[in-house]
């Protein structure tokens, strides 16, 4: 296991607003941030999403202590002037980001002062998602820390089963099914479609994570009193099966009942992994740390599709909540977390790996170097988890080289012409 604490290559925390702000759409995220802060998520978001942005940037320029009142003034302003033309927003949440001028901000009082003036129409929280200190997942974090304390407390009828991360809403759809299906009627998903209907918890109500990079969040919601249900994440057939078995054990729900209602499911996702798996087996594959879904994703890739490892790079690492994907790594597995990309780089070079899944800064230098490449962005933006997103996931790997396949044909024919 490698530590490394060099120079990273990952994009910030703010990223995480683009796939938050398409689920919960009855919020807007307001960035206190600087030109760069604007133009990461207009070039980030715009060419990812066709709806209207519920996102914005008020750019804070350069201050001393002293402009300090005018800027907290400059924020009132442009949030009452968002809040005004969007009679539906019901959760404004100020984001924080890195330049100097706005660490300065105090956006825990903006948020205060925001909310005695909007309360009860609108809720206004605030998170950081800085560069300085996080990996662009953290963003989401980082929100639904925010979101925790709000969870409303009801003795009636609490949510038995808490499913915390952000996944699309079709994967949401299958995965309420299947929870019915095994007799759990009462299981609500956070943050949820609209953020002004949190769910409901209560003493018996327990959580599970689906997406890994969430640690304050679990953190939070186990100060509170609830259990967290410890399972590998729901990616791919075996990822998948493990968690919902996890959760089932959990409820004391009959194994025979639950493999009846996976049966089918899981027999399509099979069905759908096979020529993938012809196609990528033995191939070799290097991951870059950024999204810190690497560790179950190479499982899925190592176990299901037959690739083989050749490094498993994380920005963090929670051995508590990734206990059961670390287990499933192959054994002579190098893992290293954290960076230092110079080194990472030549190893990566050294292990020539026909497949290398990193961020948007490390990957169009590594394809003009004739490396195929996958952007791990990409993999948080689709829809992954579940039995149904199994093919999808498999075709995201398959994807990049059966591209670098045809590159290859085309200019060998445009050789022979
Ligand atoms: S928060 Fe920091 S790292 Fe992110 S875009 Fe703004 S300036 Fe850049």
């Amino acid at each position: 296991m490698l530590n490394e604490r060099g120079q990273r290559e990952v994009f910030c925390g703010l990223t995480g607003i683009i796939w938050l702000h398409r689920k919960m759409q009855d919020a807007f995220f307001l960035i206190i941030g600087s030109r760069t802060c604007a133009h990461l998520m207009q070039s980030a978001a715009g060419v990812m999403i066709f709806a209207e942005p519920r996102f914005g940037t008020a750019i804070i320029g350069e201050r001393d202590l002293a402009g300090l009142a005018d800027a907290h003034e400059e924020l009132d302003r442009v949030a009452s002037e968002v809040l005004a033309c969007r009679p539906n927003i019901r959760t404004l949440f100020l984001v924080g980001s890195c330049p100097s001028e706005v660490i300065k901000l105090d956006l825990e009082r903006a948020a205060q002062r925001l909310n005695q003036r909007w309360h009860p129409q609108v809720k206004v929280l605030n998170y950081s998602g800085s560069g300085i200190e996080t990996t662009f997942t953290q963003g989401e974090d980082a929100c639904l820390q925010a979101l925790v304390p709000h969870l409303p407390l009801s003795a009636k009828a609490p949510a038995q089963l808490l499913v915390v991360g952000t996944v699309a809403d079709v994967v949401e759809d299958q995965f309420s099914q299947l929870f019915k299906s095994m007799g759990l009627n009462n299981v609500a998903f956070f943050p949820p479609r609209r953020s002004a209907e949190l769910p409901a918890i209560g003493p018996g109500t327990r959580f599970v994570l689906a997406q890994p990079f969430l640690s304050d969040t679990a953190r939070a919601l186990q100060a509170m009193g609830m259990e967290c249900i410890s399972a590998p994440f729901p990616l791919g057939v075996q990822g998948t099966t493990g968690w919902l078995k996890a959760i089932a054990h959990s409820f004391g729900i009959d194994e025979q009942r639950v493999e009846s209602v996976i049966a089918a499911p899981k027999a399509r996702a099979l069905k759908a992994l096979e020529a993938h798996r012809a196609a990528l087996a033995n191939k070799r594959i290097f991951f870059f740390p950024d999204s810190q879904l690497e560790i179950p994703l190479a499982c899925f890739v190592h176990h299901e599709l037959g690739m083989t490892l050749t490094e498993v790079g994380t920005p963090y690492l929670n051995r508590q909540l990734m206990a059961h994907d670390l287990a499933r790594l192959p054994a002579n597995t190098t893992l290293s977390e954290g960076q230092d990309v110079d080194k990472q780089l030549q190893r990566c070079q050294q292990a020539e790996p026909d497949l290398v899944v990193c961020g948007l800064g490390l990957a169009n230098p590594l394809e003009a170097q004739g490396v195929a490449t996958k952007w791990s962005i990409e993999l948080v933006f689709s829809p992954i988890h579940g039995y149904e997103q199994a093919g999808d996931l498999a075709a995201l790997f398959h994807r990049p080289l059966k591209r670098r396949q045809l590159i290859g044909q085309r200019k060998g024919e445009l050789a022979w012409n």
